[in-house]
């Protein structure tokens, strides 16, 4: 008799315990379920409980290889992005197939006056300096930050005590498990004079009461924003060049006199980007670190305005795409100096790089597929197959390189690397150049 398919469910949410209680009567099947031991007192679960880390990626690796679990299904919360990045990498060590249930978002509906911010720290400082009555409805390991601004009133609403308590003159504490209603948050709100909301995007019902007591009272709701959840590489499309462009009036003519000319005017040019930490500030960022030149940066609201205000000489300079320059190129209302990739660019064969004249300076936008974690290998592989195919076809080729696209077409692990390479460059930018989100 073939034994039944063992089964491990990273839970802690509402459908992970659905889940076991669905899978628990199959005899062909046997179900356990992972808690990480954040509450004290669990609800009950129809399958065998095992509680506590499992100590990182390699640690769960090695227990499903220990307990020769068949499957993995990652349905853990939202917000839990390292156990779901530990779940892709543990499955991929142990070849162990895995499942991910992914709780969709809230989206906004009318009468939502949501911000979205990073974390626990930027909602904190969202809040303002003048005194506010808050109702904090996070983890109550994510609230520490709040100390940090103690001219406010606090509802804090978790489901074990918080311990020790937030160090602040007013706040006051509800132990209570969803599901939350929304009339009875409402009340809640309503109760304590509550003027804005702070929470995470959860998803699905059991928390949503606060979202619609908010809506239904006017209140402002602070929103986490939600972390990255892992995905898996299937190949890199195509990469793009960027271009150094300036204004025609500029009186640069090629890399070198630009670098002259910014050299002897430091901070009196400015260069446009479509949006502070873009890829198109981080492309000049490292230019004018590499030129070692100074010049202001002006930021817009995409490549658009950036574009439109370079064609009007309000800047002297940017580093874009091809499609967003290249009619005013064309026109002679830019001047492009060089690409930024390492080689030229099919989109634009007359100009040399950037790094003809700076020896290492290379940027590249790109464009990939990409598919859930714990797609099986096969699946992965022939998806990776047919599209690198699909990129040798002439007709298509020509279309890519028309919107300044080289197709590349490489294999997922190339193209893992290559994800791994980008992350390390844009992180070495940011960091040496002291780079903040507004
Ligand atoms: P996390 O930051 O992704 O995980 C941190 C560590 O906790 C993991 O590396 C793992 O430790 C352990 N862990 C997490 N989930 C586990 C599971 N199902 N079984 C065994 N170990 C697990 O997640 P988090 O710290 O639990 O929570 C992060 C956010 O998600 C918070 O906002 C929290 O309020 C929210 N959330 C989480 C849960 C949950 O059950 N995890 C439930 C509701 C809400 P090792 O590396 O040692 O394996």
């Amino acid at each position: 008799m073939t034994r039944p398919l063992r089964v491990l469910i990273l839970g802690g949410t509402t459908e992970a315990r659905r889940l076991a209680e669905r899978l628990a009567p199959r005899s062909d099947l046997d179900v356990r379920l992972s808690l990480a031991g954040r509450t004290s007192n669990p609800v009950p679960h129809p399958v065998p409980l095992r509680v506590g880390g499992f100590g990182g990626a390699e640690g769960l690796a090695q227990y499903m290889k220990d307990e020769r679990i068949d499957r993995l299904i990652d349905a853990t919360h939202p917000y839990a992005a390292q156990m779901s990045a530990n779940a892709a990498h543990a499955a991929a060590r142990a070849d162990v197939p895995l499942l991910a249930l992914r709780r969709p978002a809230w989206r906004p509906v009318a009468g939502d006056r949501w911000r979205e911010v990073a974390d626990a720290q930027a909602a904190a400082r969202a809040l303002g300096d003048a005194p506010r009555r808050v109702f904090l409805a996070l983890g109550r390991n994510e609230i520490a930050p709040f100390a940090g601004a103690p001219q406010h009133f606090y509802l804090v609403r978790s489901v074990d005590p918080v311990e020790p308590p937030l160090a602040v003159p007013h706040a006051v504490y509800i132990r209570a498990r969803g599901p939350f209603r929304e009339e009875d948050d409402r009340a809640l709100l309503a109760g304590h004079e509550i003027d804005v909301v702070v929470a995470k995007n959860s998803g699905g019902p059991a928390a949503y009461g606060k979202i619609a007591a908010a809506r239904a009272l006017g209140l402002p709701v602070i929103l986490l924003q939600r972390p990255v959840l892992p995905q898996t590489a299937v190949m890199a499309d195509a990469r793009g060049s960027y271009v150094l462009v300036v204004n025609s009036s500029v009186p640069a003519k090629n890399v070198p006199e630009l670098i002259a000319l910014l050299r002897a005017n430091p901070g009196k040019y400015s260069f446009s980007s479509s949006g502070s930490g873009a890829s198109s500030h981080l492309a000049s960022v490292l230019f004018n670190s590499m030129a070692n030149v100074s010049a202001v940066h002006v930021p817009y609201k995409g490549s658009s305005p950036s574009v439109t205000d370079l064609v009007s000489g309000q800047v002297a300079y940017t580093i874009e795409t091809v499609p967003s320059i290249i009619s005013f190129v064309k026109s002679g209302r830019l001047r492009a100096l060089a690409v930024s990739t390492a080689k030229r660019s099919a989109a634009m064969p007359e100009l040399g790089t950037i790094a003809d004249d700076l020896p290492g300076y290379e940027m590249s936008g790109w464009i990939g597929l990409m598919a859930p974690a714990g797609m099986p290998n096969e699946l992965r592989a022939r998806l990776s197959a047919e599209t690198r195919k699909i990129l040798q076809d002439p007709d298509i080729r020509s279309r890519f390189i028309a919107l300044g696209l080289d197709p590349a077409g490489n294999t997922p692990e190339e193209y893992t690397e290559f994800l791994k390479r980008q992350n390390d460059r844009y992180a070495s930018i940011v960091k040496q150049a002291g780079l903040k989100l507004d």
